[in-house]
């Protein structure tokens, strides 16, 4: 859940940036976001050794490198093969945006037109990327922006790779350093449902995983789901990364509405689901998201039900003031309920910060991610509407005679 540029601020670094230029590389095989075996298969199929396929692995994952001709353990009579059918690319970057509050979005083109968005939420000395898994979303959920979106399609292991890459591109962070990283975490949270993807997200995080590679820590790896519960337990035996959960409700009515996915799996199934989630434990909690909706979620009796509902889960709560965006049709709750509603959890023995909204500036923040030719088209829709209501109100003549 998550998005892209306001309309209403112009933030003080745009950047407006093209893919880094390359030979045509259409015909060529893309490496990045292949698995080990696949990618010692591409070059048994050039003639290679398999074993060449570790070095590459290194060059590709652990040194960032693009460029075949400066990876220098690799002989030279291999570069040229190489360059001729492979390539190692990212996502070609639309727009970089920096927020006010120094986060930082990016919005990717991909190879067929499609758009998503990824954030970086720098704090002081680390930070998170929040990676999209699909383009759009399918599930709906009334109070996020990319649920306005039709889903258009799943992302591939290399496009979901491809953004964390990109954004340690940004950064100049290459090689994976070995103590401490700006990009230090990952949260599966932009726009589409992760667990729907789960094939090509599972592939991805693995290579991200790799200790010769990115080498990313599954303890600093948080999955988001909005509840496909059939899923979960999947995801903890084979990642066992961290796992958060849009929970947003404390009851079926209200959380019919709010994540309609819950119609299908509802809260009985997903907290059974949260109960025995693998790898969650004291030192590994389960992160409930609760988006705080004026009159809606954030009374104290919801809170109350909310300390019921989560007993014998180890959990802890991010409590998130909602972000409008345009056409959305709630507001965030006043400051005093929030605090209210964050008081009786903690009383109740449970970490849950207000999380200090970021990037509001770039509409960068949660639950605001959508791709920009979305937002165009609406944009130019509202443009029409406008012009059509101008022409109406000033013929009142023609309209009253015909
Ligand atoms: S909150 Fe997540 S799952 Fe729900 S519509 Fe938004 S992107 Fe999709």
């Amino acid at each position: 859940m998550k998005s892209a540029m306001s309309t209403l601020h112009t933030p003080e670094q745009t950047a407006e940036t093209s893919p880094p230029a390359s030979a045509d590389t259409s015909a060529k095989i893309e490496l990045v976001g292949l698995s080990r075996d696949e990618l010692a298969a591409e070059l048994t199929a050039i003639g290679e050794k398999p074993f060449r396929a570790k070095q590459l692995w290194h060059w590709i994952y652990h040194q960032g490198e693009r460029d075949f001709s400066r990876m220098t353990t690799i002989s030279k009579a291999m570069h040229g093969a190489l360059a001729e059918k492979f390539t190692v690319g990212r996502p070609g970057i639309a727009r970089e945006q920096t927020s006010e509050d120094t986060s930082r979005k990016w919005l990717f083109r991909l190879d067929d037109g499609n758009e998503v968005e990824t954030v970086f939420i720098p704090e002081e000395d680390r930070g998170a990327v929040c990676i999209s898994s699909q383009v759009g979303c399918s599930l709906t959920c009334t109070f996020c922006h990319t649920g306005t979106m039709k889903l258009v399609r799943n992302l591939t292991a290399g496009e979901i790779v491809g953004q964390f890459m990109a954004a340690r591109d940004s950064y100049g962070e290459w090689p994976s350093p070995t103590g401490d990283r700006l990009l230090s975490n990952i949260v599966m949270m932009g726009m589409g449902e992760p667990l729907l993807n789960y094939e090509a997200v599972a592939k991805a995080l693995r290579i991200i995983m790799d200790g010769e590679g990115i080498a990313l820590s599954k303890r600093r790896i948080t999955l988001s789901t909005s509840g496909v519960v059939p899923l979960m337990d999947r995801c903890g035996e084979e990642l066992g990364v961290n796992l958060a959960v849009s929970l947003h409700a404390v009851s079926d009515e209200l959380r019919d509405v709010l994540v309609p996915i819950n119609k299908k799996h509802p809260l009985k199934e997903l907290l059974a689901a949260c109960r025995r989630y693998p790898s969650a434990n004291n030192a590994r909690r389960i992160t409930f998201e609760y988006v705080m909706l004026k009159g809606v979620n954030d009374s104290e009796a919801d809170a109350r039900e909310l300390l019921r509902l989560v007993k014998g889960i180890p959990v802890k709560f991010n409590l998130i003031p909602f972000n409008p965006w345009p056409g959305s049709a709630y507001e965030c709750s006043n400051a005093k309920d929030m605090k209210k509603f964050a008081a009786i959890l903690n009383d109740g023995g449970f970490s849950a910060p207000i999380r200090v909204p970021r990037g509001r500036d770039i509409l960068a923040a949660c639950g605001q991610l959508k791709s920009a030719s979305e937002r165009d088209v609406a944009a130019l829709r509202e443009a029409a509407r406008a012009r059509k209501a101008e022409q109406a109100n000033t013929t009142p003549e023609r309209t009253t005679t015909e």
